[in-house]
C-alpha cells in the first residue's frame, strides 16, 4: 500500500478512533480494555494518534488517545500509549499505512489456533472482495500466525519479517490473541476488519459443523 493519503489534525483522528472502538467493542471484537487503535496523524516525521493502554473499548472516547512520536513517546494528551504501540509502528513502517486496528474477537483467537503451518488460508469467498485490490472470489488470503508473548517492544524485528515474507496479506493473526489489519486510512482499515471478522466466522462457524459441503 503505497499510494499517498490525506492526514487529519490529531483532535479528528482521536473521535475517529474513538468511534472505531466503540464500534468494535459493540460488534464483540474488543471487550473490556482489549484491542488497540491507531492513525497516522504526521508522515515527517512519522506521529501515530493512538489508543492509551487500560481503557474499557466500551467507554472509549478522543480523550484516551495520545499522540505519539516514531519511537513511542508521547506529544500530545494524558495517558500509557499502548503496550503494543512499537507493533503499530512497525506496520505503519512496512506497509505505509494510514491506520492500524487490532481487535481481539472470539473467532480470530479461535482460528489462529486451528492455523496449519503458520498461517490461516482463506479462499473463495465472496466477501475477499472487501479487501483492498481483491477483484475476485478465487483470491487466496494468507493469513501469518505469529505466537503471542508479552513483550511487543522486543517483537518488531520478529513482526517486520512476518510483514516483508507476506507482501500480500492484508492482516495477520496472533495465535489465541487477535489479528492486526491496515489501511491506506481509518476507513479503509475498519473495512478491513469488518471483512477479514466476518471471514473468521464464516470459517469458524463452518468447522463447528459436522457435514461440510
Ligand atoms: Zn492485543
Amino acid at each position: 500500500m503505497s499510494r499517498a493519503f490525506v492526514t487529519a489534525s490529531f483532535e479528528s483522528l482521536a473521535d475517529q478512533l474513538a468511534d472505531v472502538g466503540r464500534h468494535c467493542y459493540e460488534r464483540g471484537w474488543a471487550l473490556g480494555t482489549s484491542g488497540n487503535f491507531s492513525a497516522v496523524v504526521r508522515q515527517e516525521p512519522l506521529t501515530l494518534a493512538i489508543t492509551t493502554s487500560g481503557v474499557d473499548k466500551g467507554l472509549l472516547e478522543a480523550s484516551h488517545i495520545v499522540e505519539i512520536d516514531a519511537r513511542g513517546r508521547v506529544l500530545q494528551g494524558s495517558g500509557t500509549p499502548s503496550a503494543e504501540a512499537t507493533v503499530h509502528l512497525a506496520i505503519v513502517r512496512a506497509r505505509g499505512a494510514g491506520a492500524v486496528l487490532h481487535t481481539h474477537s472470539i473467532w480470530s483467537t479461535i482460528l489462529s489456533d486451528a492455523a496449519t503451518d503458520g498461517s490461516l488460508m482463506i479462499e473463495g469467498y465472496e466477501m475477499l472482495k472487501g479487501l483492498d485490490g481483491v477483484r475476485t472470489h478465487e483470491h487466496r488470503e494468507r493469513l501469518p500466525v505469529i505466537e503471542n508473548r508479552q513483550d511487543w517492544a522486543r517483537a518488531v524485528p520478529q513482526v517486520e519479517v512476518v510483514l516483508r515474507e507476506n507482501p500480500e496479506a492484508h492482516g495477520f493473526l496472533i495465535r489465541r490473541h487477535g489479528l492486526y489489519t491496515w489501511g491506506s486510512d481509518l476507513a479503509e482499515a475498519k473495512r478491513q476488519i469488518e471483512i477479514l471478522e466476518f471471514l473468521f466466522e464464516v470459517m469458524g462457524r463452518k468447522r463447528g459443523i459436522a457435514w461440510q459441503p
